[in-house]
Order: C-alpha cells, then sequence, then structure tokens
C-alpha cells in the first residue's frame, strides 16, 4: 500500500535506517517517474550578511510535492536517487529550476545549490555544471556550490580537478555541514574552499553547552585561517543569532531569518527589499 509522505518522513525522523528494500524500490520507482514528468522543485532559503543585514543570497533546496500537498524530505529522495543511480539527472532538473529563477535576481545575490559527493565523481562533472550555469543564463561567478561530506568521501584526482575547474571559471564552493561526517582536517588541508558552513546542530548547543562553544570557537578560527567565509547554519533564536555575531560568524542562515519559500516568495521578498530604506531583516543586532 501507498504510504503518505508524511508516514514516511515521521519515520525518518524516528529510524534512520527506515530504508528497508520495500521502500526503496517503491520510491525509486515513483521517482523516476516523478524526474520523467518534471513534478520536483526547488525552494530558496535566504541567507544574510551578519555585518550588512542583508541578504547575500538564497540556497535552494530540493522538494518533492505528493498529491495531498505534503513533501517528501530531500533527506529521503536525495538518498534514493542517489542509491539507484538517479542523482544526476534529478540534480540537473533542480539545478535548470534554481538557474532560471537566480538569473532574474538582482546580480548581487548568490545562488547556493546542493551538490551530493558522488556527483563530484562522475566524469565530466565540472564541464556539465559549466554547461548548464551558460545555458541557463547564470554567470558562474553567482554560484556556490555546497558539498557535504556525510554520506562519502570527497577525494580522488578525479574529484579535486573538477573542483579545481570550477574554482577557476569562478564558481564558489562551499563546504556543508561541517563538523559531521568525514570532514578531517588533513582532507580541509587539502581541499581549496571559500565557505565553511558550520553545522545547525552546533549552533543549537552553542548557548547551553560550553564545550560546544569552544569547538565553534575554534572552527571559525580554523575557517578564517584557511580564508574561508564562515555561515551559521539553523540560526532558530535571537540569542543565538547574537551568539554566532559575535563570534564573527560572516553569514547566518535559519528559520530565525527566513524560511525555505517557493520562488514566488522570494521575488516578492526581494522586490520588497529592494523598495525599502531599511534593511528586510531589522533582528540583526549592530555589533
Ligand atoms: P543542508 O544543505 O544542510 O540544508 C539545510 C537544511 O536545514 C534544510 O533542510 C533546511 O530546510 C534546514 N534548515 C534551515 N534552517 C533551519 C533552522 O533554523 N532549523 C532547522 N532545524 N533546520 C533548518 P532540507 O530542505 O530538508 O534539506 C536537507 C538536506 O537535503 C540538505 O541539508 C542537503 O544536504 C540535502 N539537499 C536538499 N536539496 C538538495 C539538492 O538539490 N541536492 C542535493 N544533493 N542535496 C540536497
Ligand atoms: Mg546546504
Ligand atoms: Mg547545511
Ligand atoms: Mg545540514
Amino acid at each position: 500500500a501507498q504510504r503518505r509522505a508524511q508516514d514516511l518522513f515521521d519515520e525518518a525522523e524516528q529510524d534512520a535506517s527506515f530504508s528497508v528494500q520495500e521502500d526503496l524500490d517503491h520510491l525509486e520507482h515513483k521517482l523516476r517517474s516523478a524526474i520523467a514528468r518534471r513534478e520536483l522543485t526547488v525552494h530558496f532559503q535566504p541567507y544574510f550578511c551578519v555585518n550588512s543585514n542583508k541578504i547575500a543570497g538564497y540556497e535552494a533546496l530540493a522538494r518533492w510535492p505528493q498529491r495531498d500537498g505534503s513533501f517528501i524530505p530531500p533527506s529521503i529522495f536525495i538518498d534514493v536517487a542517489e542509491k539507484t543511480g538517479q542523482i544526476n539527472e534529478l540534480s540537473a532538473l533542480l539545478f535548470e529550476i534554481a538557474c532560471k529563477e537566480a538569473r532574474e535576481w538582482p546580480s548581487h545575490l548568490t545562488l547556493s545549490f546542493n551538490i551530493s559527493a558522488l556527483q563530484l565523481h562522475t566524469e565530466d562533472f565540472a564541464n556539465d555544471i559549466l554547461t548548464f550555469v551558460k545555458q541557463w543564463d547564470l554567470p558562474p561567478e553567482r554560484l556556490e556550490l555546497e558539498l557535504t561530506e556525510s554520506k562519502l568521501v570527497i577525494e580522488g584526482k578525479r574529484a579535486c580537478k573538477a573542483l579545481a575547474d570550477l574554482r577557476d571559471a569562478g564558481v564558489r564552493i562551499a563546504l556543508d555541514d561541517l563538523g559531521t561526517g568525514y570532514s578531517s582536517f588533513l582532507r580541509l588541508s587539502k581541499m581549496p574552499v571559500d565557505k565553511l558552513k558550520i553545522d545547525r546542530h552546533f549552533i543549537a548547543e552553542c548557548q547551553e553547552d560550553h564545550r560546544v562553544k569552544k569547538i565553534v570557537e575554534a572552527m571559525i578560527s580554523l575557517g578564517k585561517g584557511l580564508g574561508a567565509t564562515i555561515v551559521a547554519e539553523g540560526v532558530e533564536t535571537e540569542e543565538q543569532l547574537y551568539i554566532v555575531q559575535h563570534m564573527g560568524c560572516d553569514i547566518a542562515q535559519g528559520f530565525l531569518l527566513g524560511t525555505p519559500r517557493d520562488a514566488q516568495h522570494v521575488n516578492h521578498d526581494i522586490s520588497y527589499e529592494a523598495s525599502v530604506v531599511v534593511p528586510l531583516s531589522t533582528r540583526l543586532r549592530a555589533g
């Protein structure tokens, strides 16, 4: 029987190992036809420059709408796409949608797009991305690719070459979910990155846990030493915003500042921000 997306989501929240073969087969099939019918879409979440209080860009987040109005979350279907060899096709569809929106935004706004480490290992990855941005009319300087190491280790000549080629063309590289997964110091020392995104679990615990706070401070100083821009992910409260700002994070992102919204809402927010003198977010406190 077909289970509701929300059930799958709840179950996944409770038990990360939910993906028994039965679910995988069912979702593989369902995903394949959803991609073919272009039923997937992208929501955008803003991130703010802590010093100027302004939106610096938007992160594209994949969404799979269901008939009942719910969404299957990307934590589930990205994984399915990776396991069933559909990730490149899926990503190409999402990338097209995201680029076609981003090219209409004011030119100072960056599009951040998540890619799976698996894609980095596919032949011609860099070339494909550069061909796509050209085709969809987005200057490579306005694109940032977010890589997460939680699923696969980024290594090998091909992956390094791809990153180097992309950066040479002006695309920026961000390391997502820093502090979780396999982002070892050794790998960090070898991998040129423009941005480090401190995982939201650290931000959530920073306030109460002195040891977590010390680690976040160290990550910030490490990142700055490497010349990277530092992002605090998952900022949900005024207190967290205050803390990350005072610790020296450059960019803040999280539900407090803006949730992921569809393109129509984003366009509305952008035109609103452009039409007022006071920045959209008055929440960021002066340094
Ligand atoms: P991510 O790239 O680290 O994205 C941030 C996730 O945290 C998003 O979840 C976002 O909705 C959520 N988030 C943002 N602010 C807050 C906050 O203040 N509090 C909390 N609790 N959560 C917050 P989402 O959209 O469910 O995406 C989950 C993950 O799925 C992403 O994590 C990313 O790794 C992956 N993903 C999403 N879209 C794509 C895509 O197009 N391609 C690939 N390869 N992966 C994607
Ligand atoms: Mg991300
Ligand atoms: Mg992240
Ligand atoms: Mg994350």
